[in-house]
């Protein structure tokens, strides 16, 4: 199968990285998209907002329940920290011989995508999939294993501006999926 790898901090999961992840999935030739929580992203400014990996993973989870094409990994979990894309690849490829693969990231992330570890061997051995964000360029002019998905619809939203939200009391029910929004409130999560 091939599998398109979507990465993220998921603090929470929101509307915007599903429709992403389903859209590739079911129009871009990806069998399965697997959403990988990262447990700290190494180029993150922030990290004091992360709450709890497992708490994460949690809605990823319900995000994704019963969804077709869609998995979630902890594997970034159980590996040395920090974790680093092409070592979480080599992993999967390892533990999965039968599948392929393949990075999928946005334009905001391909525009420092050169200072991520290892990022040639990331192309060279896995291609990545790049797809646009508002305000980045989208490549012209770019290696054989590297994709551009230009047609991708977006919901443009960020964990950030939905964890400020909540924290003002928005109420954020149609940018979240239902369950997700259940347990960030049942849990009292981001005040
Ligand atoms: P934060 O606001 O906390 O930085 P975020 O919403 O950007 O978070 P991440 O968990 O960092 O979410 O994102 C994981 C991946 O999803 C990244 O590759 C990011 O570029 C992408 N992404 C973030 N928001 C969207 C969106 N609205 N649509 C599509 N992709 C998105």
């Amino acid at each position: 199968m091939k599998i398109g790898i979507f990465g993220g901090s998921f603090n929470p999961v929101h509307i915007g990285h599903l429709m992403l992840a389903s859209y590739m999935q079911q129009f871009e030739g990806f069998d399965e998209v697997w959403l990988i929580l990262s447990p700290l992203n190494p180029l993150k400014a922030n990290p004091s907002e992360l709450i709890p990996d497992l708490t994460r993973l949690k809605m990823l989870e319900i995000a994704v329940a019963g969804v077709a094409g869609l998995k979630v990994s902890d594997i970034e979990l159980s590996m040395p920290r920090p974790s680093y894309t092409i070592n979480t690849l080599r992993y999967l490829a390892k533990r999965y011989p039968r599948h392929s693969f393949r990075l999928i990231i946005g334009a905001d992330n391909w525009k420092i995508f050169s200072q991520w570890r290892d990022s040639e061997k990331i192309i060279e051995e896995f291609g990545v999939t790049v797809y646009p964000r508002p305000g980045y360029t989208i490549p012209t002019i770019y290696d054989d294993n590297v994709d551009v998905v230009s047609s991708a619809p977006l919901a443009e939203i960020s964990s950030t501006f939905l964890r400020k939200a909540i924290a003002r009391g928005k109420d954020m029910r149609f940018f979240l999926p239902q369950g997700v929004e259940n347990f960030i409130r049942d849990n009292n999560l981001y005040k």
